[in-house]
C-alpha cells in the first residue's frame, strides 16, 4: 500500500507518505498497550473530559480539518464541514453517555449470591478504515472505544493519509494518553501481524468484502471479535401513499451525496407501478439539475469520485449493466477533463440475470425497478447478497408493519433516508456484515462483559 495524498478533482498528487518498517509496527503496538494501561486506570470523568476536548478542538478547526478531508477524497467542502461538526457531536455524544453504558447492571439471580454484569476495556483494538467518511468513520471507532478504556491502530485508507495522521494529533492535543489512538501507515502484510500480536485484542474493519473477510478470517485464526461493516445495496422503496415530492427529493440526497459513494446510500428505488411514471420523471429533472464540479464551490452539489480507478469500475458495471439490457434514463458516464468527475445516473429495466443486479455500485448510480405490491417490494429489496440499510416511504401503517419486519437489513427508516446516529446501532446483516457500532452496542462491542457473584 502506498501512501499519498492524491487530489481527486485534479488528478495530482500532493504528497507521499512512507509506509512503517516492522520496528515502527513493534513500537506502536508496545505504545498501544501502555497507552490502554494508562487510559484503563482514569476515572470515567476523566476520559470524558478529553472526549469533550476533541469535541472542542473539531469545532474550532473544522474548516481546516474539513480541507484536508476535500482534499483528499472529493467531498463538497460544505459536507466535509458537516461531517467535521457531527464526529464532534458524536464525541459529546459519548462523554456524556458511555458512563452510564457502562456502569454495573445487577441481575437478580434468586440465590443468596450479589450479581452483577461490570463493563471493561479490552486493550489494544486494530482499526481498518475506509475514505468515504475519512473522520466520521474513525471518530464512531474513537468515542466510545477510548470512553471504555480501549486503545486503537488506526490502519486508514491509503489515499486518505493526512485524515489519519489528524485523527492521532488532535486525540492526543485534547490530552488522552500518548497513543492512545495511532495511525499507522501500515501494509496489508503488517496489519496481519498487528492482528496476530497477543497484545492485540479484536479489530474492527469498515471496507469492502475482501478486506472484511481478510480480516475475520486472521482474527478467527487467532480467537479475536471483529466488527466488520461492510457494503450495501440499501432498497428505497415508494408505495403510492408517500409523500411524492420528499420521497423523490430524499431519493435524490439518499443517491448522491458523498457522490454517491456512502454504504448506506439508496441504490435500489423500488416504485409503485401507480407512481412509478411521475417519480422517474421527478428523478430524472433533479438529477439532471444536480451541479457537478469543484468541491470547493459552495454551488455545487457534487465533487468528484475518489479515484480513477473507482471511476474506472463504475463504468465497467453500468457498460455491463446496458450490455445485458439495461436502459440508461439519464447521465451515468464520466465527464472529459481533469479530475475524476462523473455525471449522477439513472438506469432501467436492470435484468435480473444481470451481474450488476447483484453488485453494490459505489458512485452515484440509481437502479429504478416497478413493483405492484408492498411484498413484492420487499422480496425484490431482499433479493440481494447484502443487508445494510433501507428506506420505505408510505402513510400506510401496516405497510410500514410488514416493512420493517420483512426487510432483511440492520435498518429500516421510515418516510426518510437512512443515516447513521450515535444513540442508535448502526450495522448490517447478510455480506453487509456484522455486530454493531456506535449507540451502547457498539461501545460493549469490545468490552469484556464479566459477570461477577459475590457471596
Ligand atoms: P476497501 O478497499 O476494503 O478499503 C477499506 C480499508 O481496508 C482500507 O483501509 C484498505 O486499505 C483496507 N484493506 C484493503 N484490503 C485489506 C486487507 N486485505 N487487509 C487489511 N486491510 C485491507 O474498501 P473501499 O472499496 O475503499 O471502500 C468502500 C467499501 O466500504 C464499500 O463497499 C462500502 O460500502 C464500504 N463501506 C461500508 C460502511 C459501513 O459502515 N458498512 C461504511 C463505509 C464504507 P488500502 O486503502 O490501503 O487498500
Amino acid at each position: 500500500m502506498a501512501f499519498a495524498s492524491t487530489n481527486p478533482a485534479t488528478g495530482e498528487k500532493v504528497k507521499d507518505f512512507e509506509t512503517m518498517s516492522n520496528e515502527q509496527v513493534e513500537q506502536a503496538l508496545a505504545l498501544s498497550m501502555k497507552a490502554h494501561h494508562e487510559l484503563k486506570s482514569w476515572s470515567l470523568e476523566d476520559r470524558a473530559g478529553a472526549m469533550q476536548r476533541i469535541a472542542d478542538i473539531l469545532e474550532d478547526e473544522a474548516e481546516e480539518l474539513a480541507a484536508i478531508i476535500t482534499l483528499e477524497m472529493g467531498k463538497t467542502l460544505k459536507s466535509a464541514i458537516a461531517e467535521v461538526k457531527k464526529c464532534a457531536m458524536g464525541c459529546r455524544f459519548y462523554a456524556d453517555n458511555a458512563a452510564d453504558m457502562m456502569s454495573d447492571e445487577v441481575v437478580e439471580t434468586g440465590g443468596p449470591a450479589t450479581t452483577y454484569k461490570t463493563y471493561l476495556p479490552l486493550g489494544p483494538i486494530v482499526v481498518v478504515m475506509p475514505w468515504n467518511y475519512p473522520l466520521w468513520q474513525v471518530y464512531r471507532f474513537v468515542g466510545p472505544a477510548l470512553m471504555a478504556g480501549n486503545t486503537g491502530l488506526l490502519k486508514h485508507a491509503s489515499n486518505v493519509p493526512q485524515c489519519g495522521l489528524s485523527v492521532e494529533d488532535v486525540v492526543r492535543r485534547a490530552g488522552f494518553p500518548e497513543g492512545a489512538l495511532q495511525n499507522v501507515f501500515a501494509s496489508v502484510q503488517q496489519v496481519g501481524i498487528m492482528l496476530r500480536d497477543e497484545r492485540v485484542r479484536a479489530a474492527t474493519l469498515t471496507g469492502s468484502e475482501r478486506a472484511g473477510s481478510s480480516v475475520g478470517s486472521i482474527c478467527g485464526e487467532v480467537i479475536k471479535p471483529t466488527v466488520l461493516e461492510l457494503g450495501g445495496s440499501d432498497a428505497f422503496i415508494v408505495m403510492p401513499s408517500a409523500d411524492l415530492d420528499k420521497a423523490v427529493s430524499t431519493a435524490v440526497i439518499a443517491r448522491t451525496q458523498n457522490c454517491g459513494q456512502s454504504c448506506i446510500a439508496g441504490k435500489r428505488f423500488i416504485i409503485h407501478t401507480d407512481i412509478y411514471d411521475e417519480f422517474r420523471n421527478k428523478f430524472k429533472t433533479a438529477f439532471e439539475a444536480l451541479c457537478v464540479g469543484d468541491p470547493n464551490d459552495p454551488e455545487t452539489d457534487i465533487g468528484p469520485l475518489v479515484t480513477e480507478n473507482s471511476r474506472v469500475e463504475i463504468i465497467g458495471q453500468v457498460e455491463k449493466a446496458l450490455s445485458e439490457g439495461a436502459t440508461r434514463l439519464t447521465g451515468a458516464e464520466a465527464i472529459d477533463g481533469p479530475g475524476y468527475f462523473y455525471r449522477p445516473g439513472i438506469l432501467e429495466n436492470i435484468s435480473k440475470s444481470s451481474q450488476t443486479y447483484y453488485e453494490e455500485i459505489f458512485g452515484p448510480v440509481a437502479f429504478l425497478f416497478k413493483v405492484s405490491s408492498m411484498e413484492e417490494a420487499v422480496t425484490l429489496a431482499n433479493d440481494s447478497p447484502f443487508g445494510l440499510g433501507s428506506s420505505v416511504f408510505t402513510q400506510d401503517k401496516s405497510q410500514q408493519d410488514y416493512a420493517i419486519k420483512n426487510i432483511e437489513a440492520g435498518a429500516t427508516f421510515i418516510n426518510s433516508m437512512t443515516a447513521s446516529h450515535p444513540a442508535l446501532p448502526f450495522g448490517g446483516i447478510k455480506k453487509s456484515g456484522y455486530g454493531r457500532e456506535l449507540a451502547a452496542e457498539g461501545l460493549r462491542a469490545f468490552c469484556n462483559i464479566k459477570t461477577v457473584s459475590i457471596v
